[in-house]
């Protein structure tokens, strides 16, 4: 049996004549420059966040980089962040001209541990961009409290993490501001680039809005220079579309991630802990083995495709040569990623799919620990 990583077709099957609707009175509309779809999508967007304000941007990546700039972060200011992310996290802080200060994650539930903020904190630190990794939130109380005692701007990364709670609280809802992707994969994802930024402040979404539209609060009349990162019409046509989806799809995904955990419990893999008072999207499963690199590959010798997110930490990355600073150190990041391996993991997963996996895994495992054996 073949088992993708990800089958956005299945998906597509699924909702095709909805979406070919939306496309079709979009288009016939031919109003495609901030219109209808933009503005209802911003609003419905924010409503399923709980936030006051939702703006559409070009992407996930432009959406951190507004983000920031429409809470205030200048060139110089320096940001505490995580390496155990993608890049775009550090490419938004690095395009502003702001310098990345990386913290460790706790090893367990792959997110900023927040007692280690307190002594990366310097002079020049004006803002903390936790990221909600893998479909878990960060654990914004130690993170806010911190922020609070030493003044510092939040700017969630919640790209991974469309609908995940934090006691009671959505993601993208807690800090000053928050970054969404919506890239094909992600748990809501459109047919092509798109993102938001998310906020309670009135300020930041005005600032956000003129940003994304050339720094133009009315038309050519430029306040300050901004960018061309605007949500465009067919994007938002599609993701209102799947909208009403997200719920159920990360319903599966969590139902899915129950029975990898049961097919799974005595496989002698680490499974991903859940923090309690959270609850998880799974934009990614990932477990962790010692014998990660001869495992992935029997299992994709098997058709079953896996993952690893990511390979090289951010902080090791060539482009981050001479880049921001490193608080502490990043043991745990470093381990991580020589033991990381995400499984298969969307809403379309059949059950015959999901045993097949949790088998293939069990039988790659013996067998490796055979060879470490040397049998
Ligand atoms: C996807 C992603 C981004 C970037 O989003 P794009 O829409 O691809 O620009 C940023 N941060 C994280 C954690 C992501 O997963």
């Amino acid at each position: 049996m073949q088992v993708p990583f990800v089958d956005l077709r299945a998906q597509y099957e699924t909702i095709r004549s909805e979406v070919h609707e939306s496309l079709d009175a979009a288009l016939e509309s031919m109003d495609l420059m901030l219109g209808p779809n933009v503005r209802a999508f911003e609003a419905e967007f924010a409503a399923y966040c709980r936030t006051r304000y939702a703006v559409g941007v070009g992407s996930g990546t432009d959406a951190l980089y507004l983000a920031l700039r429409g809470c205030g972060i200048r060139p110089g200011d320096e940001v505490i962040t995580v390496s155990h992310s993608f890049i775009a996290t550090v490419e938004a802080i690095v395009r502003l001209g702001a310098s990345p200060v990386f913290v460790d994650v706790d090893p367990h539930t792959y997110t900023m541990d927040p007692s280690l903020l307190a002594r990366a904190i310097g002079p020049r630190t004006r803002a903390i961009v936790p990221v909600h990794l893998y479909g878990q939130m960060a654990d914004m109380e130690g993170i806010m409290a911190i922020a609070k005692r030493y003044g510092l701007v939040v700017v969630e990364d919640a790209c991974q993490a469309h609908g995940a709670t934090d006691h009671g609280r959505r993601a993208g809802s807690v800090g000053n501001a928050a970054a969404f992707s919506f890239y094909m994969s992600k748990n809501l994802g459109a047919y092509g680039e798109a993102g938001a930024v998310t906020t309670n402040s009135r300020a930041v979404a005005q600032e956000v809005q003129s940003l994304r539209d050339h720094g133009a609060r009315r038309r050519y009349e430029h306040d300050e220079m901004g960018d061309n990162s605007r949500l465009d019409e067919v994007q938002a046509a599609v993701l209102r579309v799947k909208m009403r989806y997200l719920d159920g799809w990360n319903g599966l995904r969590q139902q899915h991630a129950e029975r990898y955990r049961d097919l799974l419990q005595d496989a002698g893999v680490d499974l991903p802990e859940v923090r309690s008072g959270a609850t998880h999207v799974y934009h990614l499963f990932v477990a962790q083995t010692g014998d990660r690199d001869t495992v992935r590959q029997q299992l994709q010798d098997r058709g079953v495709a896996t993952g690893i997110h990511y390979p090289i930490p951010i902080h090791q990355q060539h482009a981050c040569d001479g880049v921001g600073r490193i608080a502490g150190r990043l043991d745990h990041t470093e381990e991580l990623v020589r033991r990381i391996l995400s499984l298969p993991m969307y809403p379309e997963l059949q059950d015959e799919q999901l045993s097949c996996v949790a088998s293939s895994l069990q039988s790659c495992l013996l067998t490796a620990s055979q060879l470490r054996v040397g049998h």
